[in-house]
């Protein structure tokens, strides 16, 4: 008799996005004509830049031929011109030294911020901000470190964070200790950025109670101003406490192609019961060589392609297209007198609902009223309910209408 993992079970059905998914297709059904415009899922628009595609091309070919022909990758899985780019552009650029074999390659930060909880004791004890990406939250869930759901959606185990319009959605260290902590910025999904001197904090928390900061970083080049840190190693002494995560999905359009990487430092170290300090880099690397076998070779040629001039080039024009979809969302709907947060430095606005709707009061209102499809805050956590997150991937086109459709829904 094969036994469940019953802590499956314990996980709230997958409600956001199949229930968004709902209410949009009902609607959609008894108004056939109704033209909705989705800012709802964080996914981006844009196809890839040329420089992505050309190396993709020439990548294939070279597979097809006798001498570029490659079968499993190098044995810690990342091509050496693909993690020289990331050394370089991504950390060298900004005063961080990093050795390649503190550089994992894989296919999605979704992935990765899901199995590093693998590496870490039955008993640790998780802290989460709130509102959340879900994914911290369910993996941990699976694996055994929480109790049943409360009534709010909470799991005893995990001490979670208020991220308030107080704290500016970022949301300060616990006052005592946690083992693991998941951090996000910029936010999915309110858009808000940790700044040095936030980061600064954790760090000092984490190195006072020898815990360890997961660090998603999966937005960083939507960072526009460069004095913000775009790599938590930018602040001193992460390196003993943090792993970092990138991904080349929202940065350059590989929602669909999959590539991203995670960052162990070797001075990173956990105990074992006996007290002996174990480091997490030969952890997470036999982790990875026993359940994972590499991004193909195509894909880490056409992720290697970001890090040329004309791959840059193009893809912060990308970013920059969207980040003027943000700017539009939250001036023209800040200017409309709704209380918008986010979107500066991130894809996302955050909106305080309006008239103290629900989030999914006011997302079935703008779905009804403007046909756009939101996102209700109350699916990321208890601490969402009364805001709603819009996306600014989409066209230009569909965002100046979008703000103009929500503005008269509520102009009475
Ligand atoms: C989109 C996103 C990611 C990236 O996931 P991939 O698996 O690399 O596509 C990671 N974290 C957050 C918070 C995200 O929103």
């Amino acid at each position: 008799m094969a036994r469940i993992n019953e802590n499956y079970r314990k996980l709230q059905a997958g409600y956001l996005f199949p229930e968004i998914g709902r209410r949009v297709k009902a609607f959609q059904t008894e108004h056939p004509d109704a033209q909705i415009i989705r800012l709802g899922i964080g996914d981006v628009t844009l196809p890839l830049a040329p420089a992505v595609v050309q190396a993709l091309h020439a990548a294939a070919d070279e597979m097809g031929t006798a001498e570029g022909f490659r079968g499993y990758g190098p044995e810690r899985g990342a091509e050496q011109f693909l993690l020289d780019g990331i050394l370089e552009y991504d950390f060298a650029a900004r005063g961080v030294t990093l050795e390649p074999d503190e550089i994992f390659v894989s296919d999605g930060s979704k992935q990765d911020s899901a199995n590093i909880q693998e590496i870490f004791g039955p008993n640790c004890s998780i802290a989460v901000t709130d509102p959340v990406y879900p994914v911290y939250v369910d993996t941990n869930v699976m694996a055994g470190r929480t109790g049943e759901a409360d009534t709010d959606g909470r799991y005893p185990g995990i001490l979670y964070l208020a991220a308030t319009e107080e704290n500016g959605f970022v949301p300060p260290p616990p006052t005592g200790p946690a083992d693991v902590a998941y951090l996000c910025s910029p936010n999915n999904p309110t858009g808000a950025v940790a700044s040095r001197d936030d980061l600064a904090r954790w760090v000092g928390w984490a190195r006072n109670h020898d815990a360890i900061i997961i660090y998603d970083a999966a937005y960083d080049a939507f960072i526009q101003d460069p004095s913000l840190p775009r790599s938590i190693y930018e602040i001193e002494g992460a390196e003993v406490c943090a792993i970092e995560m990138r991904s080349f999905s929202k940065r350059a359009g590989f929602t669909g192609m999959r590539c991203a990487y995670t960052v162990v430092p070797k001075a990173l170290a956990g105990t074992t019961a006996s007290g002996e300090r174990v480091a997490l880099n030969d952890l997470w690397m036999r982790r990875q060589s026993t359940k994972f076998n590499a991004v193909p070779y195509v894909v880490q040629r056409a992720a290697a392609a970001v890090f040329t001039p004309e791959g840059q080039k193009q893809t912060r024009e990308q970013i920059d297209y969207y980040m003027a979809n943000a700017a539009l969302l939250r001036d023209g709907l800040g200017g409309a007198g709704f209380t918008c947060f986010g979107g500066e430095h991130a894809p996302y606005v955050w909106i305080r609902t309006p008239e103290g709707l629900s989030s999914w009061d006011c997302f079935d209102r703008v779905l009804g009223e403007a046909h756009v499809v939101t996102t209700p805050g109350a699916g990321f956590g208890a601490c969402g309910e009364g805001y709603v997150r819009i996306s600014a991937f989409n066209s230009r086109e569909k965002v100046e209408a979008a703000v103009l459709r929500i503005r008269r829904a509520f102009a009475d």
